[in-house]
C-alpha cells in the first residue's frame, strides 16, 4: 500500500507513528501516578484441576482505569510500564497484593490454592528479585509453595545465564515457575532443559480452534505428551467451550483456565466460585 501511495503514504505512516508515540507518552505519564491514586486493582481467574475436580489455582491479573483514559487493557499498559521502567514498582505491588490475598483465603479456610503471578522479563533482570519475593512472602506469612510465577520465554532473551541463576535461586527458595504462552516464543525446547520449570501454560492461540483444526490438535497433544515425559505439569489457557474441555481431558491435560469456568473476577466473587465450583460437574 505504501509502495503505491508515495509521499502521501509516507506522510500517513508518520502521522500514525506520531499518534502512537503520543499515546505512549500519555500512558507513561498516567502510569506514574496510578498506584498512589489507587487506580489499579487485581482480579483473579480460577485454574481448575480435572483430576481433583476443583479450583487449585488463581491467576492474578492487573486492571487499571483512570478518569481521563477509562479502562486501559494490560496488553497496552504493561508494555508501556516495561519500557518506562515503571513495571518494577507496579510488579512489586501486584506481587504484594496477590500474596496477601492468597494468605487471606487460607485464613478464611477456603480450599488451598496456588497463587500465580505474571512477571515481566524486565522484573526478571533484577538480581534482587528472589530476595524481594522471599521478603514479601515472609512479611505476608505465605509459604513459598503457594506462589507460582508465570514467566514468558522472553525472560531468557536478554541474558540467559542471568535468568537461569535467578530461576535456580527462586527454585531453591521453594517458589514454582511456569512458562506462560508456551509455544509462541523462541527455542522453547532448549530452555526447558536448563530452567527449573514446574508447569507449561499452553497458549490460548492453540486452544482456540482445537475442536476443528487438526494442526492445533497435534500441537496441543504434542506439548502435553512432551511435558509428561519431562515430568512437567500442563495447563491450557483460554478454554471457552465444552468441546475444548473434552479434547484436553482426553489428552490428560492437568489443569484448565478460561471463560468456560470463569472470567477473572474480584476477590469476593472468587471466594464464591471456589465453593460453587466444587459442585460443578467437570
Ligand atoms: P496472560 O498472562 O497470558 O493472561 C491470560 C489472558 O487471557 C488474560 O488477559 C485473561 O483475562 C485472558 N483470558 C482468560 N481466559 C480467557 C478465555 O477463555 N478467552 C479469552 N479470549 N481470553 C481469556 P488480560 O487480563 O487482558 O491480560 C493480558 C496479558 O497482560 C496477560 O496475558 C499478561 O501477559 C499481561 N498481564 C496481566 N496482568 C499482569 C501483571 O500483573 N504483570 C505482568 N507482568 N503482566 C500482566
Ligand atoms: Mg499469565
Ligand atoms: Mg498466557
Ligand atoms: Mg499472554
Amino acid at each position: 500500500q505504501v509502495k503505491h501511495s508515495g509521499r502521501h503514504g509516507l506522510r500517513f505512516f508518520t502521522a500514525a507513528m506520531q499518534q502512537k508515540a503520543a499515546r505512549h507518552l500519555q500512558l507513561v505519564n498516567a502510569l506514574r501516578y496510578a498506584l498512589e491514586r489507587e487506580q489499579m486493582h487485581v482480579v483473579y481467574q480460577p485454574q481448575m484441576s480435572l483430576i481433583e475436580r476443583r479450583i487449585v489455582g488463581a491467576e492474578a491479573l492487573l486492571r487499571w482505569s483512570t478518569p481521563e483514559l477509562g479502562t486501559v487493557s494490560p496488553a497496552e499498559f504493561i508494555p508501556a510500564a516495561e519500557e518506562s521502567g515503571l513495571i518494577q514498582s507496579i510488579g512489586t505491588w501486584v506481587l504484594r497484593q496477590a500474596v496477601r490475598q492468597a494468605r487471606a483465603w487460607l485464613d478464611l479456610g477456603l480450599p488451598p490454592i496456588v497463587m500465580a503471578v505474571n512477571l515481566s522479563a524486565i522484573q526478571f533482570r533484577n538480581r534482587e528479585l528472589p530476595a524481594l519475593i522471599t521478603r514479601i512472602l515472609d512479611e505476608e506469612g505465605l509459604p513459598p509453595e503457594y506462589l507460582e510465577l508465570e514467566l514468558t520465554e522472553a525472560v531468557a532473551a536478554h541474558d540467559p545465564q542471568g535468568a537461569i541463576a535467578i530461576m535456580n535461586e527462586l527454585h531453591e527458595r521453594g517458589v514454582r515457575m511456569s512458562i506462560d504462552d508456551f509455544g509462541t516464543g523462541f527455542s522453547s525446547l532448549s530452555h526447558l532443559k536448563k530452567f527449573k520449570v514446574y508447569k507449561l501454560k499452553i497458549d490460548q492461540s492453540f486452544v482456540r480452534d482445537i475442536s476443528t483444526d487438526a494442526e492445533d490438535k497435534a500441537i496441543v497433544s504434542a506439548i502435553i505428551n512432551m511435558a509428561r515425559s519431562l515430568g512437567l505439569k500442563t495447563i491450557a489457557e483460554g478454554v471457552e467451550t465444552a468441546e475444548q474441555l473434552a479434547f484436553l481431558r482426553a489428552q490428560q491435560c492437568d489443569e484448565m483456565q478460561g471463560y468456560y469456568f470463569s472470567k477473572p473476577v474480584q476477590p469476593a466473587a472468587f471466594q464464591q466460585l471456589s465453593l460453587e465450583m466444587a459442585a460443578k460437574d467437570l
